[in-house]
């Protein structure tokens, strides 16, 4: 006898959504000046040394373009100039607090750290500027697969973007990206994904990879290995 198939419902293209989970990587296309290293915290104390002012005089509390330092676009290109070449600053500046451990704990979990960094916007140095740049990264104790050294294209194939600086955030989301908004005195302007901090930074990637549907394994808190682990 023969047996009818089942009546088309329609539902088909709804019932046969992959549950698989993906199988490549989940890439995080992570910035370095102003989301792992403070750079306005180092350029403001090679600044002072070389215009010989007090710290307190060059507020935190900037611009993009330094205007509150009273910073010309020529002088500003100088200070940059001298604070890489001469005081070395992209081997020494400060780490943002947490950066090393959420990006441990991230990379922990599978996810692929991309650093992409823009410091080769400038036609000098780069010599300089990536070997510091290198050095930097292995003192900070910051995990990545691959490394960018941008102009000022920023597109890198990156799921997930973190940046800081307004044209960056407004170039990747223009050309389709997503993007975290790493918060800075200078980027309150922009609209969209903010963090604080890389507590939220990494709980918003967390978040993000899932939904997308990238399995994670995420370790118990207190049971992580982080940034401590080359000590071990
Ligand atoms: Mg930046």
């Amino acid at each position: 006898m023969a047996v009818s198939p089942p009546a088309d419902t329609g539902r088909r293209a709804v019932l046969e959504v992959p549950s698989v989970p993906m199988d490549r990587p989940y890439v995080l296309g992570v910035d370095l000046d102003g989301v792992c290293g403070d750079y306005t915290a180092a350029f403001r104390s090679v600044v002072a040394t070389e215009l010989g002012v007090e710290e307190s005089s060059l507020p935190l509390d900037r611009s993009w373009d330094f205007s509150e330092w009273g910073l010309s676009a020529d002088e500003f290109e100088r200070l940059h100039r001298l604070a890489v070449s001469e005081h070395r600053m992209l081997r020494w500046m400060p780490v943002i607090a947490g950066a090393a451990e959420s990006l441990w704990r991230l990379s922990d979990a599978g996810v692929w750290i991309r650093v992409i960094t823009h410091r080769l916007y400038v036609n000098w140095g780069h010599a300089t500027a990536i070997a510091d740049t290198v050095e930097w990264l292995d003192r900070a104790r910051i995990p990545y697969r691959d490394i960018c050294f941008m102009g000022d294209k920023p597109e890198v194939g990156a799921d997930l973007y973190i940046d800081d600086a307004p044209h960056n955030v407004t170039a990747l989301h223009e050309s389709g990206n997503r993007v975290i908004l790493f918060d800075a005195p200078y980027n309150q302007a922009v609209t969209g994904l903010r963090a604080q901090d890389w507590a939220e930074c990494e709980q918003m990637v967390l978040r993000d990879a899932a939904t997308a549907g990238f399995e994670l394994q995420t370790s118990l808190p207190g049971m992580e290995r982080g940034s401590g682990r080359l000590e071990d």
